[in-house]
């Protein structure tokens, strides 16, 4: 039996290595000869297993942070274009039962080059991230909000009438208008923004992209209105 003894021990801590489960403690220096050169060379294994373990969580939080970053925008935190244009692809062709509306909301910051000559450039990008905070305070979870180009932001909601989305447009717009910047030489400073608002029958013939130019048609009308604006479309 004493023979047998170290033998078994080995086979459970090998067992345990396998499963990546913490092995007992590995008996080195209590045997002589080989069979205390056994249970080195399973202390090394066990290290080693432990090794590879820390490295695969260490590459599967990797990716996780690689795949978040690859579809945030840097300065603002929000979904950038392309997270924005896979999202928007994903509601235009996921059933969700019900008939109901898309809102296509997209709105660009008025005047935005005349602020960052006033005010400088780091001003500007205060600017981008009060609205970036602003959004994230006005629409709800699961709405997705992104900045789709360098002053021009793009929310997608779903809503049961199309007045709603107007109306939530419409809030986004006052709040940008109450908003006050602090420039970079602590000048206290407004925004306006024009919003276009279009929206999609669901099920229905839209596509990213009529979708896309619909909103961006809208957005041009109320820029040429007089901006700090928000046009809604017909619901298509
Ligand atoms: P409009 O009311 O017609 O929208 O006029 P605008 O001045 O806002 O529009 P325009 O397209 O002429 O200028 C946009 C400016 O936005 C020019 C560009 O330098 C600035 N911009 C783009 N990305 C960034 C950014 O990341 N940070 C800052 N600070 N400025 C940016
Ligand atoms: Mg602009
Ligand atoms: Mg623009």
């Amino acid at each position: 039996l004493r023979v047998i003894r170290p033998f078994v021990q080995a086979t459970r801590i090998i067992g345990a290595i396998a499963d990546g489960t913490p092995a007992a403690a590995i008996p080195v220096g209590k045997y002589r000869g080989e069979i205390d050169g056994m249970f080195e060379a399973l202390s090394v294994l066990k290290d080693n297993a432990a090794a590879r373990k820390r490295a695969e969580l260490e590459r599967d939080r990797l990716i996780v942070d690689l795949a978040v970053m690859a579809e945030t925008d840097f300065l603002t935190g929000l979904l950038n274009r392309r997270a924005f244009e896979s999202r928007l692809d994903q509601a235009l062709s996921q059933s969700r039962g019900a008939e109901t509306i898309l809102a296509f909301i997209l709105f660009d910051i008025d005047d935005f080059k005349g602020i960052n000559d006033t005010y400088g450039h780091a001003s500007g990008d205060e600017a981008l991230k009060t609205i970036a905070e602003l959004c994230r305070q006005t629409w709800r979870q699961a709405d997705v909000v992104a900045r789709v180009g360098g002053e021009e932001f793009a929310v997608l909601c779903h809503v049961d009438t199309a007045a709603q989305a107007v109306e939530m447009a419409e809030r986004m717009r006052q709040c940008i208008a109450q908003s006050r910047v602090t420039a970079e030489d602590g000048t206290v400073f407004v925004l306006t923004a024009s919003f276009g608002v279009a929206l999609a029958r669901w099920p229905g013939a839209e596509t990213a992209d009529t979708l896309f130019r619909s909103a961006d048609e809208l957005l041009y009308r109320a820029k040429m209105e007089g901006k700090n604006r928000v046009v809604p479309g017909k619901t298509g």
